[in-house]
């Protein structure tokens, strides 16, 4: 009896698979997750229903774009495989069809600095890439130009894509997204949104590097 490669990524890919359409970031069969392995990535199959995914479901992949297992890959893979094999940093990436994002996305609206929380993604907007039909080069292509210097996007009038070292670090930016996609939405109903500068934003981009416990000495006195 033969074992299956990497059995915990795939069960926590499909827990995450799963958890995406559960908290409503997602629906259907929509959507598509990928994380980095020794010799390419595991990605999620194509068009499969999130709930009945078993470990062998899950594609690995090389990042010559070849694959085995006993499904398609997300029709996707493109933009997966091109953002990890450029993107060394990278460990996981999502792509959703979220709410908020997506209507910005059909609007071709990309979030500028109306928060200062946009520069969680990497910079003081979160671009849109241009269109081009699902699954194709092109389509990659306007992602990864979207994605320089930033780690999430909007994708015209399709959805948005977040990446992260690791896959859970890329969901949590793409929740953080969505909920900015949100405030924004909510905020251009009643006017136009103050922003705010370049000079705020890079201020902001710096405290990142000490917020929260990054500073806690490892040994006290
Ligand atoms: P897959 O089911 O092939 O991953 O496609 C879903 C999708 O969102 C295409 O952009
Ligand atoms: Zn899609």
């Amino acid at each position: 009896m033969s074992t299956l490669e990497h059995l915990a990524e795939r069960e926590a890919m499909i827990a995450l698979a799963r958890r995406m359409n559960d908290s409503g970031l997602n629906q259907g069969t929509s959507g598509n997750l990928s994380q980095r392995v020794d010799g390419g990535f595991l990605i999620t199959p194509s068009g499969m229903d999130y709930d009945a995914l078993m470990p062998e479901d899950i594609v690995h992949m090389r990042l010559d774009g070849t694959s085995e297992g006993r499904r398609e890959p997300s029709s996707e893979w493109r933009i997966h495989r091109d953002v990890l094999a450029t993107r060394p940093e990278v460990g996981g990436v999502l792509h959703a069809h979220s709410m908020f994002s997506t209507s910005l996305a059909c609007l071709r609206r990309p979030i500028p600095a109306f928060h200062y929380m946009v520069t969680r993604a990497g910079g003081e907007n979160i671009r849109c890439a241009d269109y081009a039909t699902f699954g194709s080069e092109e389509l990659s292509r306007h992602v990864l130009m979207a994605l320089e210097g930033r780690r999430a996007c909007l994708m015209a009038n399709h959805g948005m894509l977040a990446v992260g070292d690791s896959l859970p670090s890329a969901f949590k930016l793409a929740v953080e997204v969505e909920t900015l996609a949100a405030m924004y939405w909510r905020a251009l109903q009643v006017g136009e949104p103050v922003l705010l500068d370049s000079d705020e934003m890079a201020r902001v981009l710096e405290k990142w590097k000490t917020y929260g416990q990054t500073a806690v000495p490892t040994s006290r006195p």
